[in-house]
């Protein structure tokens, strides 16, 4: 049973797409952190995905080559799909903030408020089933909370129409193994809500 959480019914699906969205930020310089990217890192993925992975912000190899998840984490995260029953093919992969914060410090709060209309955008534009949030500032963006990961996770919130599967960072685990096999578990949770719920033909 998941958790329900009231305050997003306002929320629906837009026909926008993502390249329009993309078009739109240009060469975005609404917060400082347009000052330092090499790359804006949008995201990437699929645009009808039924999962959508929201990450916290591009890392230093993600910044290099303008792509989610392509460094240690990116491995990680491959390696987790499976648990979940997903492919890299189905799924959409985007972070809370698009530029890269200078040695990777957290993305601060005018930056995460400057850059999620664009977040905002991609979920309506993507509409999935199901948000995994990876880490404190995915999670606490989605569900509008200032909880930690450490409590939120290990269950499913009902999010309007998102199921919502908040979790630890992959790249948080390659320092803290021990919440490797709790990531696991969340994704496994998400992988039995697929399975239970058949994406049904149009
Ligand atoms: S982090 Fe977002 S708001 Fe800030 S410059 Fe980059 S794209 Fe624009």
């Amino acid at each position: 049973m998941a958790l329900r959480i009231p305050g997003h019914e306002h929320q629906a699906p837009r026909e926008v797409g993502l390249e329009e969205i993309r078009d739109l930020m240009g060469n975005c310089q609404l917060c400082e952190l347009g000052q330092t990217r090499n790359n804006l890192v949008f995201g990437v993925g699929n645009p009808r995905a039924r999962v959508m992975f929201i990450g916290e912000g591009p890392g230093r190899n993600e910044d290099l080559q303008g792509e989610p998840f392509v460094g240690a984490a990116g491995k990680k995260l491959d390696s987790l799909l499976c648990v979940a029953g997903l492919t890299r093919d189905e799924i959409y992969i985007a972070n809370v903030v698009k530029c890269r914060p200078p040695s990777n410090r957290n993305p601060r709060p005018a930056e995460i408020e400057a850059c999620s209309p664009f977040l905002r955008e991609q979920v309506r534009s993507i509409w999935p089933d199901v948000i995994v949030c990876l880490g404190n500032f995915a999670s606490q963006w989605v569900l509008k909370t200032q909880a930690g990961v450490t409590s939120l996770r290990g269950q499913l919130h009902q999010v309007g129409h998102f199921l919502v599967c908040p979790t630890f960072h992959p790249a948080a685990c390659i320092y803290h193994p021990d919440w490797l096999p709790l990531l696991e578990s969340d994704l496994a949770m998400v992988g039995q809500w697929l399975r239970e719920h058949p994406k049904e033909e149009v």
